[in-house]
């Protein structure tokens, strides 16, 4: 990137004109403020929650996001981050770009994972990425910043969305001014991108990936920026690709043994699917029964997959079910699979099918959340709330903090009339998406149902207590920000 602020915020670049200012933690009153990990937690916490609220091209898609995470989460296991934690997430957008955002949350672009030619070459941007958060470019960044309000950090954040897609925003002139005057005042930048290329290709060499893959898709990019002068991959304007740095990149590379890396049959089939939600479905359909057809696929089981997807979106059941079949045949497994040939039964209006399927598959692939969350939702579309609660249950000893099972929980205790419990769950489901007030009100409600023991009355006026406290706290917070 070429400012690491860049780092900082992609964030708003989402979600740029909804931005909320007062989402943003205080930042503390000294302008020399450093961001300690803590508080770039709680920033990169803030934009996150926005983009998933607000952000339209947020690609919610459990499957998508669990693969990245595998891959990422893989990479980072190798670095010397310490104990930092990583969230990957996909944007449905067609531009090649990836972006980090403060306390470790990376955003990748959907346009990227169709570009990347292997496993290796998207495992390349992940590392680059990664490493721009382990080494602490954008805390590194902004302590050299007077930067002390939340407005500034917004406006950092505003400038790094403009920047991603490198186009005009409608954002205030002061905002717009002061987004520019902070790209202008930031230095190092750099060197900091060195730094991310040379330790992203440790993290791939020491992660079993080819090293080679950086190199390559970074000419790529580059060859691309050249042919569409104007319209140049987004990556490398957040990114600038020096002469010298892939120079570097490429004596490092170099100096590396060759190694074959085959790409897991994940990765083709997480394309196959993104490709098969892209445009009409018509066209999909097509694109892909010529494929099929033609045998033009460098992975017949990830063809025979994105077909059968296309078909599904197409509403020819039959057909999408006989190209599960072969699938089936090929011998060939995965937790793609289960899902697909659960939704299958489900828009043919068989839910118990779909429950059979997925109870399978939940034992098979225990840590899918999408097999999860589907079984749930099976479960209830068949009528058995009482096996639904049950697997809430269970799912949520182990994802505690998981808001979109506890938000099934809610329709699931909704279903069964249990009016405290459905209040109560959905107002987790708030606390964990950073809703205090929705979250409130919900505990609210779950005071005033009829039903519910003692014990239970009693655990909600304590938690909404303790809400109603926190929320006490942020506006005193926002309070003394104020000049
Ligand atoms: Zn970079």
């Amino acid at each position: 990137m070429r400012r690491p602020i860049i780092l900082l915020a992609c964030l708003a670049a989402l979600s740029a004109p909804a931005v909320r200012a007062e989402g943003l933690p205080d930042l503390g009153e000294s302008s020399q403020a450093d961001l300690s990990p803590l508080m770039e937690k709680k920033v990169g916490e803030a934009i996150m929650q926005d983009i998933r609220l607000r952000e339209s091209s947020y690609l919610d898609d459990p499957e998508i996001e669990s693969y990245l995470n595998r891959i990422g989460r893989r990479l980072a296991s190798n670095g010397e981050g310490g104990r930092q934690e990583f969230e990957f997430f996909a944007l449905r957008d067609p531009t090649m770009n990836a972006f980090a955002l403060p306390g470790g949350y990376i955003g990748v672009h959907t346009g990227l994972l169709l570009a990347a030619q292997s496993e290796s070459e998207l495992a390349s941007v992940l590392s680059h990425e990664i490493s721009h958060v382990t080494q602490r470019h954008i805390a590194r960044g902004l302590s050299k910043q007077s930067f002390a309000t939340a407005t500034t950090l917004l406006s950092l954040a505003v400038a790094i969305l403009a920047s991603r897609h490198g186009g005009d925003m409608a954002m205030g002139s002061l905002m717009a001014g002061q987004a520019a005057s902070m790209q202008n005042q930031l230095s190092y930048t750099r060197d900091f991108e060195r730094e991310a290329d040379r330790v992203g290709i440790q993290l791939l060499e020491r992660s079993g990936y080819d090293a080679r893959g950086m190199g390559a898709f970074f000419e790529r990019l580059q060859r691309h920026g050249r042919l569409y002068e104007n319209n140049a991959p987004g990556y490398l304007r957040t990114h600038p690709l020096t002469t010298e740095r892939i120079a570097d990149m490429e004596n490092r590379i170099q100096s590396m043994p060759y190694r074959q890396v085959p790409d897991s049959l994940e990765f083709q089939l997480v394309r196959a699917k993104l490709r098969a939600e892209e445009g009409s479905s018509q066209d999909a359909v097509t694109d892909f029964a010529t494929l099929v057809n033609d045998r033009k696929f460098t992975s017949e089981i990830a063809a025979r997959y994105g077909y059968a997807r296309a078909l599904l979106r197409d509403k020819d059941y039959a057909a999408a079910e006989e190209q599960l079949a072969e699938l089936r045949r090929l011998k060939t497994d995965s937790p793609l699979f289960e899902t697909l040939a659960a939704e299958l039964r489900m828009l043919q209006g068989d839910a118990a099918g779909a429950v059979k399927l997925l109870r399978a598959g939940s034992v098979r692939y225990p840590q899918e959340r999408a097999i999860a969350y589907r079984l749930v939702e099976a479960l209830l579309a068949a009528g058995r709330p009482k096996e639904a609660l049950l697997a809430t249950g269970a799912d949520l000893q182990t994802y505690v903090s998981d808001y979109k099972m506890h938000a099934l929980q809610a329709k699931t205790y909704a279903m069964l009339g249990k009016r405290l419990q459905q209040h109560r769950a959905q107002g987790e489901s708030y606390v964990l998406q950073g809703l205090l007030m929705p979250a409130i009100e919900q505990f609210e409600l779950a005071q005033k149902s009829p039903d519910g023991d003692f014990y239970e009355h009693s655990q909600v006026d304590a938690r909404l207590r303790e809400l109603k406290k926190r929320q006490l706290e942020e506006m005193r917070q926002k309070k003394g920000q104020q000049p």
